[in-house]
């Protein structure tokens, strides 16, 4: 019998369960990929993130063949794509890894009513966590709300294998497919200069380089974004061309190390803080529009005007925040660390809605991912599960005291600052000039919108 895997965010061969299973059920698999036409339908996503999806399908392609395979692209809607490629190729069963988002789950959902009227057979495995989102519940059976119970409980679980390779697929050759896609099937522009590599083996190198180089001081060297002190795996695992298991398992092989363990284990904690805000996105899919914490339902917000622009374009005169969006808008990346002060300046030093901030980053991160930006951008507002009390609001000056003391990271992204000295770089021009003849003054005062972001959230807290 024949059978199509349906790839979707699992853009890779090794320790793929529905590829696995559908190799090991039927004689012959048709690998396919559904492009969407997204266009003009939303605003959450950019030349990034499809720059390194149109080289990981390309990647995923060659790869393939080296199973006896070939990827068979179509585009167009999802579930009618593959009904069609069921008709012209006889199929019996379609394979797919289950996407948690809630457009993905949809999919499925349309997917299995046509199959099952058509008495195809429809299996969807669970891939994108470790551990699905019912499976760590609290003793009563509820989703977590926060964090460190979610991660004790999720920490002391069982983790699951990584699955074999499979076996050859055998494609049949008469079956007709779409070229590789190029960013003009989205009508995109171009993308940033410095996306990192895609495909499987470009993952695997880097989380092997990582595992090598960087997790003995991880835990030192996470917050310094002058240094490349992370494993830059968060596309890789966004794409799925290396699955959590593999990551885990790599990487607990170090735990018997003691000059490794310290930093594998506050690894693997923030591997638990993805599946966490996914288990947030399962539970809780209203997210998406409303604050998690009720309480903060409604705040009022500024209309976005010349500060968002600047803040877009990384000219806002607060050069910690001006060199990640450009980091960002280079590299379709941005460190972690200035990921919070970034989010946490738009939204409390310029009132502007997080979720305005959620869509940008949406836009421009190759990383971009629904639930852990959703996540991340509540948790700074101090709207999210678990999210910083709105009163302890970050100063971007004495961030950069903290986490770039010598100006490193910034001078790298904003070159005109780069004979500035440190000093100046950590706090507001003393004599109200600008500090490079081509560099803007701060386009507000932080400790008056400090000021005014407390008074806000006061306010609300008292009105409901
Ligand atoms: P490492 O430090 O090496 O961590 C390993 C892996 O753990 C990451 O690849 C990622 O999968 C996961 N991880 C690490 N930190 C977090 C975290 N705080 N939340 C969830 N998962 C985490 N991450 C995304 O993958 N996609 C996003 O769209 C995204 N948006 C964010 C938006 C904001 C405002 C903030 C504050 C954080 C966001 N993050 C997002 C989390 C984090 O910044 C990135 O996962 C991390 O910078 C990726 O770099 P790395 O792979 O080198 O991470």
């Amino acid at each position: 019998p024949l059978a199509i895997h349906w790839f979707r965010r699992d853009l890779r061969i090794l320790d793929n369960p529905g590829l696995y299973h559908a190799a090991k059920s039927a004689e012959r698999v048709i690998p396919s990929y559904l492009l969407s036409n997204w266009t003009g339908q939303h605003h959450w996503t950019g030349p990034n993130r499809q720059k390194f999806l149109c080289e990981a399908l390309a990647s995923l392609d060659k790869n393939l063949q080296t199973v006896g395979g070939r990827l068979i692209l179509r585009s167009g809607d999802a579930v009618e794509a593959l009904l069609e490629l069921v008709d012209e190729s006889g199929a019996r069963a379609i394979f797919y890894n289950e996407d948690p988002d809630p457009y993905g789950k949809s999919t499925e959902e349309r997917l299995k009513a046509a199959c099952e009227s058509r008495g195809l057979a429809c299996h969807g495995y669970h891939d994108v966590t470790l551990h699905a989102p019912h499976e760590v519940l609290t003793q009563s059976g509820d989703p977590y709300r926060v964090f460190t119970p979610y991660s004790k409980n999720w920490l002391g679980l069982e983790k699951p294998e990584p699955f074999p390779k499979p076996r050859s697929l055998g494609t049949p050759d008469d079956i007709p497919s779409d070229g590789l896609p190029t960013l003009a099937h989205w009508k995109l522009p171009e993308a940033g200069e410095e996306i990192l590599e895609a495909g499987e083996k470009a993952a695997h190198n880097r989380l092997g380089r990582a595992l090598e180089e960087r997790l003995a001081h991880y835990k030192d060297h996470r917050d310094i974004p002058s240094i490349s002190g992370t494993t830059r795996i968060s596309q890789d695992l966004r794409f799925g061309l290396i699955s959590p298991r593999t990551v885990y398992a790599k990487a607990a092989e170090l735990l018997e190390k003691p000059s490794e363990s310290e930093g594998v284990q506050t690894f693997i904690k923030e591997l638990a803080w993805r599946e966490f805000y996914m288990a947030i996105l399962h539970h809780y899919p209203e997210v998406l529009e409303k604050e998690f914490n009720r309480d903060w339902r409604g705040l009022p917000w500024d209309e976005p005007g010349e500060t968002f622009a600047a803040w877009k374009e990384g000219r806002t005169g607060f050069p910690i925040i001006d060199a990640g969006i450009r980091e960002l808008r280079a590299t379709g990346f941005m460190h972690n660390r200035v990921r919070m002060i970034v989010a946490m300046f738009l939204t409390k030093d310029l009132h502007i809605d997080w979720r305005l901030g959620e869509q940008f980053f949406m836009q421009q991160l190759t990383d971009g991912e629904i639930a852990s930006n959703n996540g991340g951008w509540q948790w700074s507002a101090g709207t999210g599960a678990d999210a910083a009390p709105y009163f302890r609001i970050q100063n971007p000056w004495s961030q950069t005291k903290r986490y770039d003391p010598k100006g490193e990271y910034i001078k790298r992204w904003v070159p005109e600052l780069k004979d500035v000295p440190a000093k100046q770089l950590m706090e507001p021009p003393a004599d109200g000039k600008p500090i490079a003849s081509d560099y803007p003054l701060p386009c507000v005062d932080h400790k008056a919108e400090r000021e005014r972001t407390l008074s806000i959230f006061k306010k609300h807290k008292q009105s409901s």
